[in-house]
């Protein structure tokens, strides 16, 4: 069993400034000990140990229970430090301070985020109706990439990530098949694989066709254009030569 117990020190007047001698010497040891482990990228008890003990007892003056306990000490503290820094806490100072700050952060993000939401939601109506209404005038089908294919081609700049990434593209395609099939309009998701390296005019498909995000150009034949139609010219392909297996009579048997 461990027992804690809390005492008073009643100490003579020569004692206590001994002690008060004893509490600033291990001060500047630990001041010391913190110099030496963060230059030398010691933050374990041993490692510091062997390092300072004899500098420490020597310099400061201290015997060697002292010096163990200060090693503990600046180990320890060098420990809360990283655990508090890893969990985003500055510190009992400023950690009110911080989390208002974070708090409000936040809101002001996720308000943010809400009205974007909303903005690309009307415009993925807007573009879906557009696309649909034309299919349907001039009797044409809709061929989308599956969804994996444009996320991979558009790439967003990084502090764009996270609110752009998946659900735009995601709710556009919903949208596209809910508002066609209401119309009656045929669609079909395609295989998107190689659609951005494949030269719809002589098939060759090389990743060197695409030599960068935005451009395309055939390593054997030179058909060059931007990457986007070249893509959507093959998607449009592909779901030509689907569209016939659709549509095709079920084989009697
Ligand atoms: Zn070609």
């Amino acid at each position: 069993m461990k027992l804690v117990v809390q005492v008073k020190l009643l100490p003579t007047l020569e004692h206590a400034s001994a002690l008060e001698a004893t509490l600033r010497a291990c001060n500047r040891a630990a001041t010391h000990a913190s110099q030496v482990a963060f230059a030398e990228g010691l933050k374990d008890r041993n490692g510091l140990q062997n390092e300072v003990y004899a500098a420490l007892k020597a310099t400061f003056g201290l015997s060697a229970q002292p010096v163990v306990r200060v090693v503990k000490k600046v180990v320890d503290a060098y420990a809360t430090l990283k655990a508090n820094l890893r969990a985003g806490n500055l510190g009992p100072a400023t950690s009110k301070r911080y989390r208002k700050r974070t708090r409000s952060a936040t809101r002001r993000l996720a308000r943010r985020t809400k009205k974007e939401r909303r903005h690309a939601a009307q415009v993925n109506h807007e573009i879906s109706k557009e696309i649909v209404s034309v299919a349907q005038r001039t009797g044409r089908g809709i061929a989308v990439e599956e969804l994996g294919g444009i996320r991979e081609r558009v790439r967003l700049r990084r502090d764009q990530r996270g609110t752009l990434s998946s659900w735009p593209f995601h709710q556009l395609g919903a949208h596209l098949a809910y508002k066609a099939k209401r119309a009656g309009v045929p669609f079909l998701e395609v295989d998107p694989a190689y659609a951005s390296q494949r030269c719809p005019r002589c098939g060759h498909t090389e990743r060197a066709n695409r030599p960068d995000r935005d451009h395309f150009r055939c390593r054997r034949c030179g058909l060059a254009g931007p990457a986007d139609v070249v893509a959507g010219v093959n998607v449009r392909d592909r779901a030509r030569s689907a569209w016939v297996f659709v549509t095709a009579p079920a084989p009697s048997r």
